[in-house]
């Protein structure tokens, strides 16, 4: 895939202010993200997972170093890097729909083509049938799918995700992971991922990081391409597969390590 699509961290790290001095919470960090992957990140809580997704997205400067999508630096938030959080944050006084199609209208996409393209992508969570409703009258599961939408519409070519499918039951969860994998195939996107779900990381990701605390850091970097084997991703499968379990022991051990 073309280099316009590399995400290029050089340096960078990040401080916050303290009583006693600064804090440094993600340390000098290089790395180097081609088009077309699909990078999981994984680690204890306060290793600076959301820290790095946060300064991708552009909602946080780094303190040093730069940070580049196809050799332009980021400078702020960009609809062609979407965000998906864990808890959905739907305008509740729009409906689903209206919702979706909130960020082309911004982007003045005419009325005609908004409409088709935000019930193209309410039939891809299949919620077209739920998009008159308000946000509060659909499940919590129902939210993130019409919250994926709405970040979706926007066709970014760079998908980033902060633990998505987290609050989800098991059988949602599989299903959206199943429909994220065919996105990312069909649509050429790029994924950074986060999770603490190492079997998520292994299933979907091509790639997995492990970050470590004190101050956050990446300590295990390596290709994980389990799913190109599956037609339907399933961890029942996977987890019989020896070499997951042997890959799923390796990360463990790192996080354990990062724990200590
Ligand atoms: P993770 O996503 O891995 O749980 P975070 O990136 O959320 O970790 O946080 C990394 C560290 O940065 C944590 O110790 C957290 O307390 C600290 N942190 C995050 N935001 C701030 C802030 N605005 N001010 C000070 N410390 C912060």
């Amino acid at each position: 895939m073309s280099d316009e699509l590399r995400v290029a961290l050089s340096g960078v790290s990040k401080s916050y202010p303290g009583d006693d001095g600064p804090t440094q919470v993600l340390a000098p960090t290089d790395l180097t993200i081609e088009g077309g992957e699909f990078v999981c990140v994984v680690g204890p809580s306060g290793c600076g997972k959301s820290t790095l997704l946060n300064i991708l997205a552009g909602f946080l400067a780094p303190t040093e170093g730069t940070v580049q999508v196809g050799g332009d630096p980021i400078t702020g938030p960009d609809p062609d890097r979407g965000v998906v959080f864990q808890q959905p944050n739907l305008y509740p006084w729009l409906s689903v729909r209206q919702n979706v199609e909130f960020g082309p209208k911004v982007r003045g996409v005419p009325r005609h083509q908004r409409t088709a393209e935000a019930e193209r992508m309410l039939t891809l969570v299949g919620l077209d049938h739920l998009g008159a409703r308000r946000p509060y009258e659909l499940s919590g599961g129902q939210q993130q799918r019409a919250q994926i939408a709405r970040v979706l519409v926007n066709d970014p070519r760079i998908i980033l995700m902060d633990e998505p499918f987290g609050a989800l039951d098991a059988l949602t969860r599989e299903k959206l992971q199943g429909e994220l994998l065919t996105l990312w195939r069909d649509g050429k996107k790029t994924v950074l991922f986060v999770t603490h779900s190492i079997d998520e990381a292994l299933l979907l990701g091509t790639r997995v990081l492990v970050m470590g605390t004190r101050p956050g850091r990446i300590i295990y970097d390596e290709p994980t391409a389990f799913k190109t084997t599956l037609t339907n991703p399933s961890f029942a499968t996977l987890r019989a597969d020896p070499d997951f379990r042997h890959l799923r022991d390796e990360v463990s051990a790192h996080i354990y390590a990062a724990h200590a």
